[in-house]
């Protein structure tokens, strides 16, 4: 008998299971229909030995030292600021938009925040209430910088005019008036220095932790007898898509080892004009791996396929609001992380999102009365169940 079964292997169902093994002693079953740990962070070496991330790129930033000191139990750190270049008019120019991607696109030498901010307030159109992920833009920088950033990458990412998209999706990418070219603001920006996979290993490798991979909930939820849940797949797929279906967004990528040392100047170059995919990535800027080849990916997004992100607009939150208030009134079933809780989270959001979650459990579910000797082997075996 499992105190727990954990419903995905990503970063939601690590930390719960690493934090009731540990901190609990409870045991803990980890069940993933895919055949790694690591949900959409997994990363693996390919086969010409470069490390890549099977589901795009995925760069660690937080402000939370929290969730950086957490982590830091299973991983150390290499320092990595992430920069990305757009290819706009025939240019690679800075996003986030700041002075030097004006000066260069314009041909002009803005040399102040205020000359900057000026010539954006010249350009940005008033809007009333800011809802969309097009009034968002419009308003800081105008129409014309909107569309050559933003109308057409959104559109190709979401398949959705981002006036059909809530203001946060857009306001994700701030615009700065300086020269500061960094993707990210946060305090903390690091990569772990072997990789995500390794890290994830480091969190479950306990004797009270077991992993089984290629197994859905739905196929072995009968099977296997456990006390409570922790399900961070998708909600509505958890209530048999009761209240209709909530759209994910996919990605194809498509992975490539190219035999040149490099293959662009920053780790990530997005292509919000043309093109059918929306950004390349070269993963050794990330990683810091030497290696006389390169290896990229290409983004390509479509409606069909693994669910990546939720998509961020009224009606669908109207109908996560349905689903969640059924996952309120389900006993011993917490819902965590990006597809449960149906929020367009980041890594540190979602561990934080975990770390909270585990607090609230440890204050309301009694510990079991005899936890399992954290260290000592686990005795019980899955040999019986049925294979993948
Ligand atoms: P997931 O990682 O999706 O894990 C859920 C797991 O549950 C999956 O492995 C799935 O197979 C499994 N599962 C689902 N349903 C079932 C079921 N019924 N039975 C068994 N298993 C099931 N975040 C950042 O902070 N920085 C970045 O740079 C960044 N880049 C990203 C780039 C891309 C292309 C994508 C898609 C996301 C990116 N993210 C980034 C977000 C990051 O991936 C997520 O915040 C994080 O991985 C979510 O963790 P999770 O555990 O909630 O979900
Ligand atoms: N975006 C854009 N042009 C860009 C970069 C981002 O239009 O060059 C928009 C797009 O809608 C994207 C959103 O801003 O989906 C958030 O961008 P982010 O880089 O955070 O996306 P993620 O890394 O989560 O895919």
């Amino acid at each position: 008998m499992f105190d727990w079964l954990v419903v995905g292997a990503g970063f939601a169902g690590c930390v719960l299971a690493e934090r009731l093994a540990t901190q609990r002693g409870e045991r803990v079953l980890i069940v993933d229909r895919r055949p790694h740990i690591g949900g959409n962070a997994y990363d693996r070496y390919n086969e010409d030995g470069l490390l890549i991330h099977e589901y795009g790129p995925h760069i660690f930033h937080t402000n939370s030292e929290m969730v950086l000191n957490y982590l830091s139990k299973f991983t150390t750190w290499r320092d990595y600021t992430h920069r990305v270049l757009a290819y706009v008019d025939g240019h690679l120019v800075p996003i986030p938009i700041n002075r030097t991607t004006v000066n260069q696109l314009y041909g002009l030498s803005l040399e102040t925040d205020e000359e900057m901010a000026a010539w954006l307030a010249a350009r940005a159109e008033p809007v009333g209430r800011i809802e969309t992920s097009e009034d968002v833009v419009v308003s800081k920088v105008g129409r014309e910088l909107y569309e050559k950033f933003f109308r057409g990458y959104t559109r190709k990412q979401w398949g959705l005019d981002p006036s059909e998209l809530d203001k946060s999706v857009t306001a994700r990418v701030p615009t700065r008036t300086d020269t500061d070219d960094r993707y990210f603001a946060d305090k903390y920006q690091v990569m772990p220095k072997h990789g995500y996979t390794r890290m994830f290993q480091a969190m479950v490798a306990r004797a009270n932790i077991t992993v089984m991979l290629q197994a859905g909930y739905q196929e072995i939820r009968h099977l296997i007898p456990h006390k409570r849940v922790i399900y961070t797949g998708q909600i509505d797929e958890f209530f048999d898509f009761r209240f209709g279906r909530l759209p994910y967004r996919s990605l194809r990528f498509a992975h490539l080892t190219l035999d040149a040392p490099s293959h662009q100047a920053v780790a990530v170059v997005n292509y919000p004009q043309t093109e059918e995919f929306t950004r390349v990535t070269e993963y050794k800027y990330l990683t810091g791996q030497a290696h006389p080849k390169t290896a990229i990916t290409y983004e390509y997004p479509t409606a069909e396929g693994d669910p990546y992100y939720p998509v961020p607009r009224p009606e669908n939150q109207e109908r996560y609001g349905l689903y969640e208030a059924l996952a309120r009134a389900t006993p011993d079933v917490w819902f965590v992380g990006r597809l449960a809780t149906y929020r367009y989270y980041n890594m540190d959001q979602v561990v934080g999102q975990a770390l909270a979650t585990f607090r609230r459990i440890d204050e309301t579910v009694p510990r079991q009365e005899k936890p399992a000797a954290a260290s000592g082997p686990w005795n019980g075996t899955l040999a019986e169940l049925p294979g993948p």
